[in-house]
């Protein structure tokens, strides 16, 4: 029987819920609990799909292609989860589906009402969840924040479940704030009791509160919080902001947060202990790499927002942990680097270069000069999705000598269009979800790097998310000149990685899916771990190599500059 933990948010966004609930998540799967997870989304978008990145942060695809809310990442990285689209819902596609069913007559003429027909909808949505996997325990966020009026459905759909399942079935849990007032030097504790108020209003008692704060929460404030939101004293869990967010499990535990849980669930008996060592492992390698640090500049589209490239971002921490170092990253906006006439100083200062996945015009010359320098300089280099497309425009040019070849997304008119609009897509014009989306095979070339950092894996499965693929009429001429094909499609129509020779350069990968959405932290991406690894060998190098000032570190390789169109 799947037992429920409700998460809910008060007082303000962002903060943290979903990290919140996905160490709760790892807490209980410690303690050797099978774990489930999914996200409702109050807003009315279908799924995120369409959904700006500066608006709503990166948008995260599992493995059957679903488009879903970046929360969703944090879950499968700290927990063993395998997500689908069955795990994240919005408000929007509850009432897309409601709607559907009235339209084929399925509710037989009756009026369809928010209680109970989308409340039912919410109600099948998550049961689905635990019918189908059957987890010991279903963590369920709920976005927003409580007074939202377009969270309610949900927050009634809850207040059911709650009921049905019963006290010792279902337990709610809300993340709240206690604001520091320096005026008053102390920490205030009645945004919470307003925030606790309004969830009893809707008929859910939280049992647990997790208070947000900058401090610590003395005694006396967490009997004061308990007395007046009516939970147990130690249902007080102080949230203090710590220096990287897998510690948060950590810290949760060390308030007993996980014996509580299980308590309240009266699952004690069947997960009486909890094994973190991997984790406080984990956590002291990122606080303590015993190799020191590496320097990566990552040339990108939405960089001020670092929401937009959360796994990315994630993955590069992962990679660090694995190969013992500390990854410092530098978020550079690609359009500045246009018209920069020191843009090569600029880049000289990193270890490696990586060019994000993202969408329009904007910003591509930046990229193009990004991985010009790269080529040339031996600068480690990674091109994910756009950044393999774009890797790909600037050997055309530049190497090939393809004058003004390019994306056909950028210009429609190019006499080169290495990369061009999906095949499957001529014609549709509709946006959401109509990209090639989740999970797919690609066949790895004998000998290729790529081969090798993948362990010699001659298939591998990876998640995607574009509209626009590699010309394979220009396959040949590409290759011709030295780039290598290292992985394709097992049909043979899509080019899903690139590289150039081990000789010519030492190390330069370009992938058309995203790696960053598999990475976990106890089980680094191995083209993450390989990247990093390359950046910090060329941080070794050039340290030597200041000592012997007559080596060069240009990378030869032939360029038909006569008829080269520059970036
Ligand atoms: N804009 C490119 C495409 O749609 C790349 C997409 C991406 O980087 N996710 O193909």
């Amino acid at each position: 029987m799947t037992k429920y933990i409700f998460v809910t948010g008060g007082v303000v966004s962002s903060l943290g819920k979903g990290l919140a609930a996905s160490s709760i998540g790892c807490l209980l799967e410690a303690r050797g609990a099978r774990v489930q997870m999914m996200k409702l989304d109050p807003y009315i978008n279908v799924d995120p799909g369409t959904m700006s990145p500066f608006q709503h942060g990166e948008c995260y695809v599992t493995d059957d292609g679903a488009e879903t809310d970046l929360d969703l990442g944090h879950y499968e990285r700290f927990t063993g989860a395998k997500l689908t689209k069955a795990n994240n819902w919005t408000s929007g596609r509850i009432y897309l589906s409601v709607i559907e069913k009235e339209r084929r007559g399925d509710y037989l003429g009756k009026t369809i009402q928010v209680i109970p027909h989308i409340t039912d909808e919410i109600k099948t949505a998550v049961r689905a969840v635990a019918e189908k996997d059957s987890p010991d325990v279903l963590i369920v966020e709920i976005g927003g924040t409580v007074g939202d009026i377009e969270s309610l459905p949900f927050m009634e759909a809850i207040r059911q479940l709650g009921n049905e399942e019963g006290k010792n079935n279902a337990i709610f849990v809300h993340v709240t704030l206690v604001p520091y007032i320096a005026a008053a030097g102390e920490l205030k504790t009645k945004p919470t009791q307003h925030s606790v108020r309004e969830l009893r209003e809707i008929g859910i008692a939280p049992d647990i509160l997790l208070c947000r704060s900058d401090r610590p929460l003395s005694l006396d404030l967490r009997r004061k919080i308990a007395l007046f939101c009516n939970v147990q004293e130690n249902a007080v869990i102080s949230a203090l902001d710590v220096s990287t967010i897998y510690e948060v499990p950590l810290a949760f535990h060390e308030q007993s947060l996980d014996s509580l849980i299980v308590e309240d669930l009266h699952l004690t008996e069947q997960f009486p202990n909890v094994d973190l060592k991997k984790w406080r492992e984990l956590v002291a390698t990122i606080k303590e790499p015993s190799e020191g640090a590496v320097k990566i500049a990552i040339v990108g589209k939405y960089v001020e927002f670092e929401d937009s490239y959360k796994s990315l971002r994630e993955a590069l921490t992962h990679a660090g942990v694995a190969n013992n170092l500390k990854v410092n990253v530098n978020w550079i906006e690609s359009e500045g680097l246009i018209d920069d006439k020191n843009y090569e100083n600029r880049l000289q200062d990193y270890d490696a270069i990586l060019v994000p996945g993202g969408f329009g015009k904007r910003g591509i010359s930046g990229m193009l000069r990004a991985i010009k320098y790269a080529r040339k300089s031996g600068t480690p280099f990674f091109g994910i999705c756009l950044g393999m497309q774009t890797a790909c425009i600037e050997f055309a040019r530049n190497v090939c000598g393809l004058r003004d070849a390019d994306s056909t997304e950028f210009n429609a008119d190019t006499p080169f269009p290495i990369i061009f609009k999906l095949r499957d897509l001529v014609d549709i014009e509709e946006l959401g979800g109509t990209m090639r989306l989740g999970a797919w095979q690609c066949e790895l070339k004998e000998g290729s790097l790529a081969r090798e950092i993948y362990h010699n894996s001659p298939e591998i499965s990876e998640r995607h998310r574009h509209r626009y693929e590699f010309n394979p009429e220009f396959r040949q001429v590409l290759e011709k000149e030295g780039l290598i094909i290292s992985g394709i499609s097992p049909d043979g129509k899509f080019v899903e990685m690139i590289e150039l020779p081990k000789d010519a350069h030492p190390f330069f990968v370009g992938c058309q899916f995203h790696p960053e959405y598999k990475s976990k932290p106890l089980n680094a991406h191995p083209l993450f771990v390989s990247f990093v690894k390359a950046a910090h060998e060329n941080r070794l190098n050039s340290e030597n190599l200041k000592d012997d000032v007559s080596s060069d570190k240009q990378i030869e390789m032939p360029e038909r500059a006569a008829v080269a169109g520059e970036e």
